[in-house]
């Protein structure tokens, strides 16, 4: 029985763990069953989570999404073009993570 790093959030997780004890990853079907991706083999708790993950991640999104708009409107109204580049940058991550949740959702829906 040997570690290995958990693919999704990184921990310690053992390699007989069906999945990862913090993120619900799924370890053992993802490790030895690559094309298992069905969802058949995963127990209903991982399926759960899993989702309520891609919830939070969609939620993050929104905010990180709010947070890129307002900068953009206030470096329009001071001129500042460091906050007009936050902006962007962060209106970027909230669209990638929001694909991603998008993606994450539709991949682990049953
Ligand atoms: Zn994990």
């Amino acid at each position: 029985m040997a570690l290995i790093a958990c693919p999704e959030c990184g921990r310690k997780v053992s390699d007989q763990a069906a999945a990862c004890p913090q993120c619900a990853y799924p370890l053992a079907q993802a490790i030895v069953e690559p094309v298992g991706r069905d969802g058949q083999l995963q127990p209903v708790e991982t399926v759960e989570l899993t989702g309520k993950r891609w919830k939070t991640m969609k939620a993050y999104a929104a905010v990180l999404f709010v947070v890129g708009m307002l900068l953009m409107f206030s470096s329009v109204s001071n001129g500042s073009p460091t906050a007009m580049i936050f902006g962007i940058l962060i209106l970027l991550g909230s669209l990638i993570l929001g694909v991603r949740a998008a993606i994450g959702q539709w991949w682990h829906h049953r």
